[in-house]
């Protein structure tokens, strides 16, 4: 890696010279500008005009630029970054209810968990629903379990409390099940069983329709859905996230999309959001995506809000099937077909790399009636993908969004598949052998949390949220590999890298300053960073501490 570029580098357009004597916008100097390219290149200061990056070099030369009224940022030292863009994560539904649920991310304990529920309680009229819908896992409590009803009753006696881990099991208070009218078990949507003790008595926990239960809770309002959505946004400014591509996802119908359309026509977006159409209609799935895009052509809306397409469901018989049959490939070949007539993108969910082949066969078979290598495919999660199949995918030009699923899961599936398996789990240096595009990301937040610092650290280090090693050196990317997943990498997924991604002239200025340097503190403190300043096309749209009175105000919309 080069330390520090000497040379200023210049947006081509401002060799004309005329232009200089206006001055830049905003100019960040004194810091670490880590640009994230392919050569590493790190400068001391950037300039910013027009929502671009004008130019990066030293700081003497960035601050020859600047005008009487340009505003200067002094970094102080600190490291900059290209803003972070997740490439699998169901931002837009998460954001429905954030304002509404109470979060366990990032808790410690089962008392801090529950001291969050009390301090929901306490703020919350009785009766009112407590919901803690995901994005936790046992493994990061130091007690290594699940909270008991008797546990969440005592923290919220007078409230019907909900608290679901990933989508197998629901633990509800007594006055949830009340409140659903669900007296025995053939109360349960979707097969939904009691989950028992050893001695057989139920223990308040549902396990299986989970998708159906949490559907029957009350939903926030539309107005309480557009507030979770400018909150949840800005924290994921907090973390350092300029960009997300969002796979729509269980109960993700076309309504749900009207708060984030309206943050959008209000220009109240702080971050870029590309979307893909999960398919909701089983059976029906290519005359859904027909429906919608008679006015929703591929690559539709502006650089803040945009379609990129279908998936990650695109047909229900190859979602979570192993073994599909010939009828289920057939009815998503005709789906997947239809897609690259239309030049539109697809992301395909697909877990086990021992079955992939048959979604493959089918991408293969596509791709020789209509080519898709221009069009960003890609497949998401494939954790134990083999050589071979990340070779196809090469061949064919479908990409893989990685995420860190094993951070939540890997403790559990070590038991199951042993410390072989875990090892490889997900093969990140196979895939960048295979020369496959890789996106990061984490599949927030039902399943995990959405901080893209945990799973960068995790990316480094392999290890669990409970601290076992998991993965091994030899599928372990260095600091800038990782970082390159996580900003260009993810970006060429909305067919963005040429405009975002990396910290170089011409590129929008979606960036990132940082409490602590990604590239020098120790691996295991990463998944303590945040951003202290982030901006978005120049526009500063998170900023905490020394930077606090450039912050728009979050809370005060
Ligand atoms: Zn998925």
């Amino acid at each position: 890696m080069k330390l520090v570029e000497r040379t200023l580098v210049l947006g081509g357009f401002l060799a004309a010279g005329c232009v200089w004597a206006q001055g830049m916008d905003t100019i960040l100097v004194n810091g670490k500008v880590v640009s994230a390219d392919e050569r590493g290149s790190v400068h001391q200061a950037l300039a910013i005009r027009d929502g671009r990056i004008v130019a990066v070099g030293s700081a003497a030369e960035v601050r020859k630029l600047a005008g009487p009224a340009t505003h200067a940022v002094d970094l102080g030292g600190r490291t900059v970054i290209p803003g972070l863009i997740d490439s699998h994560i169901h931002a837009i539904r998460a954001a429905l209810s954030y304002g509404t649920e109470v979060h366990w991310f990032g808790a410690g304990s089962v008392a801090e968990a529950l001291e969050r529920v009390r301090a929901a309680a306490r703020q919350s009229q009785p009766g009112r629903w407590l919901i803690v819908a995901g994005g936790w896992t046992e493994e990061q409590f130091k007690e290594r379990r699940r909270p008991t009803q008797a546990e969440l009753v005592a923290a919220a006696p007078q409230n019907p409390v909900y608290v679901q881990w990933m989508y197998g099991w629901a633990m509800l208070t007594p006055l949830a099940h009340e409140a659903l009218g669900i007296k025995s078990e053939a109360d349960l949507p979707g097969g939904g069983k009691y989950e028992r003790d050893a001695g057989g008595n139920p223990t308040g926990a549902i396990v299986g329709g989970i998708v159906p239960l949490f559907d029957k809770l009350p939903r926030p309002t539309f107005e309480q859905k557009v507030e979770g959505t400018h909150k949840f946004f800005r924290e994921l400014n907090r973390v350092g996230l300029t960009g997300v591509s969002d796979p729509g996802g269980f109960n993700m119908s076309p309504a749900e999309y009207a708060p984030l359309f309206k943050l959008w026509r209000d220009r109240q977006l702080t971050l870029r959001v590309a979307y893909s159409y999960f398919s909701q209609k089983r059976g029906k799935e290519l005359e859904e995506f027909r429906e919608l895009t008679q006015l929703l052509p591929m690559g539709f809306g502006d650089e803040q809000l945009k379609f990129n397409g279908i998936g990650e469901r695109v047909t229900f018989g190859m979602y979570n099937n192993d073994n599909p049959g010939d009828a289920e490939k057939e009815e998503f070949y005709k789906a997947a077909k239809w897609a690259a007539d239309q030049g539109m993108t697809l992301t395909q969910h697909w877990q086990n790399g021992d079955s992939v082949h048959h979604l493959l066969d089918v991408l293969e078979r596509v791709n020789r009636d209509a080519p898709i290598a221009r069009l960003r495919w890609s497949i998401a999660h494939l954790n134990n993908g083999t050589e071979a199949s990340f070779q196809r995918m090469k061949a064919l030009g479908v990409g893989w969004t990685m995420q860190d699923a094993m951070y939540y899961e890997g403790e559990r599936l070590l038991k199951e598949r042993g410390e072989a398996a875990l090892r490889r789990m997900p093969p990140l240096r196979t895939a960048m052998k295979a020369g496959v595009s890789i996106g990061a990301g984490t599949d927030a937040h039902r399943v995990a949390n959405y901080n893209p610092f945990v799973a960068l650290r995790w990316m480094l280090d392999g290890k669990s949220a409970g601290g076992v090693d998991l993965r091994g050196a030899d599928e372990t990317p260095d600091r800038m590999q990782a970082l390159r997943m996580y900003t260009s990498g993810s970006a060429w997924f909305t067919h963005d890298e040429e405009k975002r991604g990396t910290l170089a002239a011409g590129k929008l200025a979606d960036l990132a300053v940082l409490s602590g340097d990604y590239l020098t503190v120790p691996v295991s403190r990463i998944g303590a960073i945040h951003s202290v300043l982030t901006m978005l096309g120049g526009r500063v749209v998170y900023a905490e501490g020394e930077y606090a009175k450039l912050d728009p105000g979050g809370a005060a919309r």
